[in-house]
């Protein structure tokens, strides 16, 4: 009987099914990245219950990463931003080098 797994690729970090195989090598589905099996999501003798967690995990990734950016966007928008103006004005160059 054949057996599927649900492994997750370092590179992409997309959840993918792969079919078991003896090599504990496997090839990424999206980016072709090859890599060993570190972790095993989820292993089952169907094929379409390996999908379902697969693309469960995935929406779980997305919404993770989503939340991710959100956190970071709003970090940034909080840092003090240089007042425009201040910089760059050709004011500065003219005790400078001219001739
Ligand atoms: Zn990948």
């Amino acid at each position: 009987m054949q057996e599927f797994i649900v492994l997750q690729c370092f590179n992409c970090k997309v959840y993918q099914v792969h079919i078991v195989k003896k090599s504990s090598k496997w090839r990424c589905k999206l980016c072709n990245a090859k890599q060993s099996i570190v972790k095993i999501f989820m292993k089952s003798e169907s094929a379409k219950e390996c999908r379902v967690i697969a693309q469960e995990l995935n929406e779980k990734y997305i919404k993770h990463a989503e939340e991710l950016a959100i956190a970071l966007w709003s970090e940034t928008k909080n840092t003090p931003i240089e007042e425009p103006g201040t910089k760059g004005t050709n004011s500065d160059n003219q005790g400078g080098i001219l001739k």
